[in-house]
């Protein structure tokens, strides 16, 4: 790529990365060394946004700002690839551009437009309860809380922190499988549960950066931080991160 000169130039080595967050360094307080690793999160959200645009991610192709269509598609591209997803999402938005449309659509219409998506039989079902969940005991509208995101049919803690971000610009931080698996490798948790991942990211992370954690990490660990070789050579935020678990 044309660009990883410019982004691998200030990179320090990996040792020095770690002596920042203070291993082996028993005169910084747990406070500071939370302040070190904010302040290296803060940079590293910085050096992706720049990225975001010169990645060929396939996130870049979901929704953005509809709460309907975000929550929709965050329901269907669980196991599923993006650009499937897309597509479903098309083809269920072109006859049901709303929760009340939705609602009226029988769940064996929904699984016929939505196929290939993973689990598209049970995925039709639960869309067809959330459409008619959402239009009965929310006015039609997708709530905007997290306590009453968690009451709709299929919407689990991922989603419902994926519709708080990218719908309604809440500091939320969705944790899927690429944010558990990048944020362990800089170094800035070491969890394995997702709520862990999610608790220890809002603790460093500061909220007016939350949002955008899930859409600019998934579009790393797309193209660049993949779970089987990452291309560090050519990352845009290798200078920040600790290449924790990387061979
Ligand atoms: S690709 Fe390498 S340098 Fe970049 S975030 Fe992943 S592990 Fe770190």
């Amino acid at each position: 790529m044309w660009f990883c000169s410019r982004w691998v130039s200030s990179r320090p080595s990996r040792s020095s990365v770690s002596d920042d967050v203070g291993k082996g360094n028993g005169f910084l307080t747990a406070i500071a060394q939370s302040r070190i690793l904010t302040r290296r999160a803060r940079r590293i959200v910085l050096a992706l946004r720049r990225a975001y645009p010169l990645l060929d991610a396939p996130v870049r192709l979901m929704p953005r700002g509809n709460p309907y269509r975000i929550l929709v598609s965050a329901v269907l591209s669980t196991r599923t690839q993006d650009p499937v997803t897309a597509s479903a999402a098309r083809r269920l938005f072109a006859l049901a551009p709303d929760p009340g449309s939705l609602a009226r659509l029988r769940p064996t219409q929904i699984s016929q437009l939505i196929y290939p998506v993973g689990f598209y039989r049970t995925k039709a079902r639960l869309l067809s309860r959330l459409g008619r969940s959402i239009c009965a005991e929310n006015g039609g509208r997708v709530p905007d809380s997290i306590e009453e995101l968690l009451k709709l049919p299929g919407v689990g803690r991922k989603v419902a922190n994926i519709v708080l971000s990218q719908a309604f610009g809440r500091p939320a931080i969705a944790v899927d499988t690429h944010v558990r698996r990048i944020s362990n490798r800089l170094g800035l948790v070491s969890t394995t549960r997702p709520i862990e991942t999610e608790r220890g990211l809002a603790r460093i992370l500061p909220t007016a950066y939350q949002a955008e954690w899930n859409r600019l990490i998934v579009a790393l660990g797309q193209t660049i931080c993949r779970p089987a070789r990452p291309r560090c050579p050519v990352c845009p935020v290798r200078h920040l991160c600790e290449q924790r678990g990387v061979a």
